[in-house]
């Protein structure tokens, strides 16, 4: 896997008389690790969210290895996406939670089995696979999202404060892990929080939102 470049242009959002976004532009380098840092309602979600595709923009326009990519459905614009509340399919195993993705793409079911297989070990919980995501602690139930993110092999993966939920531990821990995985893979990494020591940890760039805009 190597990372994808990610272009925002112009890019606004309006929520009736709210402006979530105004004007965003900024250009992500193929690879790099980006951190939106801001106070709460600055825009940085709803940046994540067009670019995954779970909201619409009013203008403006999104690109990802200089391909716009606001017409394509979720599931066919390669980003796999983080977020704070862990998110698990409740009713699906650790196991069919991480093949979720694979199956969504129709990837041939042996392929699943070992990708599965390859990500809970690299989330250590190979010995995990049949259990329900309720049998699970917070910091592990954050590992399989993770797992199922990038168990596709995105070029480009989004977290939004996806640390937000663990303790400080666990949480430098993970920082820990994820700039491994980052350095590992190479993939583009977008990642939302409003800790300016996580951003620092992390990032090889930040981007201080303020307003809809960066400041
Ligand atoms: P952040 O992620 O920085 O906390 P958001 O992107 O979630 O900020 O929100 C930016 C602004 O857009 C806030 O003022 C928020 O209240 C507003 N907003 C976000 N989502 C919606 C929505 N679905 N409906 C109305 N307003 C929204």
């Amino acid at each position: 896997m190597s990372g994808g470049s990610v272009t925002f242009q112009n890019l606004t959002k309006r929520y009736g008389a709210t402006d979530a976004l105004v004007d965003f532009d900024l250009e992500i380098g193929a690879g790099e690790f980006v951190t939106f840092l801001g106070p709460s309602g600055s825009g940085k979600t709803t940046a994540l969210n067009i670019l995954a595709g779970f909201t619409h923009a009013t203008s403006g326009e999104v690109l990802v290895s200089g391909k716009s990519v606001l017409s394509l459905p979720p599931e066919r614009r390669n980003v796999g996406m983080v977020f704070q509340s862990y998110s698990l399919f409740p009713h699906l195993s650790v196991f069919d939670n991480i093949a979720f993705p694979l199956k969504l793409r129709k990837v041939p079911k042996a392929e699943i089995t070992s990708k599965v297989e390859r990500y809970l070990d690299m989330i250590q919980l190979a010995d995990y696979g049949g259990r329900m995501p309720k049998e699970l602690s917070g910091g592990q139930r954050q590992r399989v999202a993770f797992a199922r993110a990038v168990v596709f092999e995105p070029p480009v993966l989004l977290m939004d404060e996806p640390l937000g939920a663990l303790d400080l531990k666990l949480r430098q821990t993970m920082q820990l892990e994820i700039k491994q995985y980052h350095q590992q893979i190479g993939c583009t990494v977008i990642f939302v929080t409003h800790d300016q020591g996580e951003a620092l940890a992390l990032s090889d760039r930040i981007a201080v939102m303020g307003k809809g805009q960066i400041v």
